[in-house]
């Protein structure tokens, strides 16, 4: 991707990271269109929020299907981005309508107004709660999953009724360009609209009058958009980095443990933030579990017509991996297959180091490439302990045959998604919210709490007689008040 500046106007042209090529040029949005977008949107969605949940619902189905009916286009747009197979591609675009069907079915039961129980105290007040849209959404969205990630905010805040603005990832333009042209055949209205352009762009978007902001990127990014939310007090929901960790006990199927760390940690060449980086193994089936994971990186293709995985999307995520890698070997882990020497220009071999330190960069921070540490523990509380260890908390992984002992580390770890015998198991689970916990950022998507993420939840009390007790007066009688007197002990007094 590139940013060039013409005489007359900017534009970013995406290259393949396939073979470097070309692939199209867009606008780069500047402050004012950005903010001429946000109004419009923001007539849309007073249009949007009107209608009917079955009127939205019949709209935001018709979207899907249009996405549907030209999947295999969709995920040639999003291999060509990306990098990545063009079969890991179609996955990702089922995984995401399978999502946008769950929002737009269920807006309605999680959403619609409910009556709520007022209280003995309160049998004079007829009480409801509903929720209504913020408005405009402003989302941000990355490149590593240019369809999934983005979409799980945009599905959640159309059901929930509100108009959208989506920024995309520079390197993933032609993506969202693709998306938004299946919205404007399934409804006339600039409901859904993206801007392009980089991260300046964004910056503008966060200031262009949006009722919200939700994020998705870097831990490092998602400080600047709070910073700049915090000027205008804009809610942000913000899906960041992760560094995630799996944990297998002795009792683990190890041949089960060994083909989901491969996959959780090698697929999309490392790229993906729910990503197994780390894997703490009770160290007496420590070798055996590290001779399988090697067995299958031995068996992945990088290079050919048919690779497992693509290059590195972002040229200089190579030089990252690099970067981890050596000073892992520098502060005496042991690379057990591959090695620095896997990184080739922007193709990465899988890499597999154990013995790390847990202090060192490969083990704290994100790394986003082909690799994957495999440190043994003592105990499965040594491993909870070293897992909770990093700024991150997004995604964490338990492999054991014991069902209890599964939900009992799953219970301790500190992260937003925990999966029990599989990596991304909660991935194509509609009812499941998706977030993450300290560095990983904070809200949900997906799921009834991903509605109500783009809700504001509006509570009515409607009184439907005079109380007998009547203490919302200025008038209060002494005879009311030696009333309360009696009623908090017996309301309140008993410690039961
Ligand atoms: P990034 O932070 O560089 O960029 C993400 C988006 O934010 C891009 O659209 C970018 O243009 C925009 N942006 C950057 N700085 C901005 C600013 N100051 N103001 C407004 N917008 C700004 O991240 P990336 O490299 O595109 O994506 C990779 C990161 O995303 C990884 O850390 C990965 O873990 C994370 N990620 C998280 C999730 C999740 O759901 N938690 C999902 C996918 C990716």
């Amino acid at each position: 991707m590139t940013l060039l500046h013409d005489d007359s106007t900017s534009v970013l042209t995406t290259t393949d990271p396939r073979d470097g090529s070309p692939i199209a040029s867009y606008p780069v949005a500047s402050a004012d269109d950005v903010r001429r977008t946000v109004d419009r949107a923001r007539e849309a969605g007073t249009w949007w929020a009107g209608l009917s949940y079955s009127e939205r619902r019949r709209v935001l189905i018709a979207f899907k299907a249009a996405i549907a009916r030209d999947a295999k286009a969709l995920a040639a747009t999003i291999a060509r981005e990306t990098g990545k197979p063009e079969g890991d591609a179609l996955l990702e675009v089922m995984l995401t309508l399978g999502h946008l069907d769950w929002a737009a079915k269920n807006a309605e039961p999680v959403l619609k107004r409910r009556k709520v129980k007022a209280g003995l105290v309160n049998y004079n007040q007829h009480a409801t709660l509903g929720y209504v849209p913020y408005g405009v959404v402003g989302v941000i969205g990355p490149w590593n999953y240019p369809f999934y990630t983005p979409m799980g905010s945009i599905s959640y805040a159309l059901a929930a009724g509100n108009a959208v603005v989506f920024k995309p990832s520079e390197l993933t333009p032609g993506t969202a360009v693709w998306v938004a042209e299946r919205w404007r055949e399934v409804c006339d209205r600039p409901v859904l609209q993206v801007v392009t352009g980089g991260r300046a762009t964004g910056a503008d978007l966060v200031r262009a009058g949006v009722d919200k902001v939700a994020f998705t990127g870097s831990t490092a990014s998602a400080k600047k958009v709070m910073a700049a939310c915090s000027e205008t007090l804009t809610p942000l929901v913000a899906e960041c980095g992760g560094k995630d960790a799996l944990i297998v006990a002795t009792d683990a199927d190890l041949d089960a443990a060994a083909d989901f760390i491969a996959f959780g940690a090698l697929g999309n060449a490392g790229q993906t933030c729910v990503g197994v980086e780390r894997v703490y193994v009770e160290q007496r089936v420590r070798d055996a579990l590290v001779d399988k994971v090697v067995e299958r990186a031995k068996r992945i293709v990088v290079t050919g017509d048919a690779p497992t995985y693509g290059p590195m999307t972002l040229a200089t995520q190579a030089d990252v991996v690099s970067t981890h890698v050596q000073d892992a070997l520098a502060r005496g882990g042991r690379a057990v297959f591959g090695g620095p020497e896997s990184v080739a220009d922007r193709t990465v071999s899988p890499i597999v180091l154990v013995d790390v330190p847990e202090d060192s960069d490969a083990v704290q921070r994100e790394t986003f490439g082909p690799t994957v540490v495999i440190n043994a523990v003592a105990d499965l509380d040594e491993a909870v302990a070293r897992a909770n260890a990093t700024e991150y908390g997004l995604g964490a992984a338990v492999f054991t045959k014991d069902a209890k002992k599964g939900e009992r580390i799953a219970a301790q770890l500190r992260a937003g998604v925990v999966t029990i015998n599989s990596v991304l198991g909660f991935a194509a689970i509609g009812a499941l919210p998706f977030g993450g916990v300290k560095g990983s950022g904070f809200g949900r998507i997906h799921g009834a709490d991903g509605l109500r993420e783009f809700s504001v939840p509006k509570s009515i009390a409607r009184q439907t007689r005079k109380a007998a007790l009547n203490l919302l007066t200025l008038e209060r009688s002494p005879k009311d008040m030696h009333m309360v007197e009696r009623m908090i002990p017996m309301l309140h007094g008993k410690a039961r």
